[in-house]
C-alpha cells in the first residue's frame, strides 16, 4: 500500500531535469558549428543559431580573446561586421580589435556569463585598444580590457579617448546593428560631445547596467532570416525616436543608483516553478524547436 502511494506520488511530480540535459551543458560541449545553412534561431536571449562561422583566432585587423572558452562563432553577417569594424579601427591608428565573446559553435544558452550571445548575432568588443596583434593564446587569457567608466558610475576615466567615440559612432551607423550596450556614463560622454546636428545613430548606443571595459554589439535579424526574432521595443520606440540623451539616461546615474526610498515592502523572493528561468535553467522545451536539429545536425 505504501508502495503504491509512494508510486503514484512520484508519477505526480514533476521530472527534475538532469543537470546534464540543461539546454546550456548540452549547447556547452558543442565544438563545431552545425552544417546548415547559416539561421538565427529564436531570440537573443532564447535561441540557438545554425550554420555559424568561425572568426579566425587571429587576422590581419583582429584577435579573438580568451580562446579557451571557445566562443568565437557568429553569424557570417557578424563575422564580416567585425572585420570591417576591425579594419576602421585600424583607420583611427589603433592595430585594430580585440574580440570578446561572440556565441558558442551552435550558440545556444551558455554555461557561464551572458544570458544573451544566443543566436550568433551579439559580439563583445573590448574597449583596450590594441597595439600589437600577436598576442600568444596565454596573453589572450591573462590579459585584461581596461575600465573606461568610473568606479562611482558617474563619468568615463581617462581611459576614454576621442578614437573611441569615433570607433563607437562607426560601429552604431552601420545598417546592420540593431543596437549596441554601453555603461551609462559611457553614453552620457557621447551625448555630451556629438554635433548636435547629428546625433540619430546615437539612439543605437543604450546604457546598461555593467559593460565598463567592452561595448555589445548587437546586429539586426538579416533580412530573410525567418526564424529570427526581432527585438522589441525598438531603439526608435525606446528613445521616442530621439537620440536617447534624456531623462531616461540620466535615470542612470540618479535613481539607479541612489534609489528612492520603497514605500512597499519588499517582495518575497519567487520560487524557481514561478517566475521566469534563466537561460542556464532552459531545457530544450525552452527553445524554439529547430534547435534540437542544430544540436542533432552534423
Ligand atoms: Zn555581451
Amino acid at each position: 500500500m505504501i508502495r503504491r502511494i509512494l508510486l503514484s506520488l512520484a508519477l505526480l511530480a514533476p521530472l527534475p531535469v538532469q543537470a546534464e540535459n540543461l539546454a546550456n551543458k548540452l549547447f556547452g560541449a558543442m565544438e563545431a558549428p552545425s552544417g546548415q545553412d547559416p539561421m538565427p534561431i529564436g531570440s537573443y536571449a532564447r535561441g540557438c543559431a545554425a550554420g555559424l562561422m568561425e572568426l579566425p583566432e587571429s587576422g590581419p585587423s583582429w584577435q579573438a580573446m580568451r580562446l579557451s572558452r571557445d566562443r568565437n562563432y557568429g553569424q557570417p553577417v557578424m563575422i564580416q561586421y567585425l572585420l570591417d569594424l576591425s579594419a576602421f579601427a585600424q583607420k583611427l591608428g589603433w592595430a585594430g580589435l580585440y574580440i570578446g565573446d561572440i556565441s558558442q559553435p551552435r550558440g545556444g544558452p551558455m554555461t557561464s556569463g551572458h544570458a544573451s550571445h544566443q543566436i550568433g548575432l551579439d559580439a563583445d568588443i573590448w574597449m583596450l585598444p590594441p597595439k600589437r596583434l600577436n598576442l600568444t593564446a596565454k596573453e589572450r587569457e591573462d590579459i585584461s580590457s581596461i575600465p573606461v567608466r568610473s568606479a562611482d558610475q558617474l563619468s568615463v576615466t581617462g581611459n576614454w579617448t576621442k578614437n573611441h567615440q569615433r570607433l563607437l559612432k562607426a560601429a552604431a551607423s552601420d545598417p546592420r546593428v540593431d543596437r549596441i550596450f554601453v555603461a551609462a556614463s559611457v553614453k552620457i560622454e557621447m551625448c555630451k560631445t556629438a554635433k548636435a546636428a547629428d546625433t540619430k545613430w546615437l539612439q543605437k548606443i543604450r546604457p546598461v547596467a555593467g559593460h565598463d571595459t567592452h561595448f555589445h554589439v548587437r546586429l539586426k535579424c538579416p533580412k530573410g532570416a525567418k526564424l529570427c526574432q526581432t527585438q522589441a521595443p525598438t531603439v526608435a520606440e525606446l528613445s521616442k525616436d530621439g537620440n536617447g540623451c534624456d531623462d531616461t539616461l540620466m535615470w542612470w546615474v540618479t535613481d539607479y543608483l541612489n534609489p528612492p526610498k520603497a514605500t512597499k515592502k519588499p517582495k518575497k523572493p519567487q520560487p524557481a516553478e514561478e517566475r521566469e528561468k534563466t537561460p542556464r535553467e532552459f531545457t530544450m522545451a525552452d527553445l524554439p524547436q529547430q534547435c534540437a536539429g542544430v544540436l542533432s545536425a552534423e
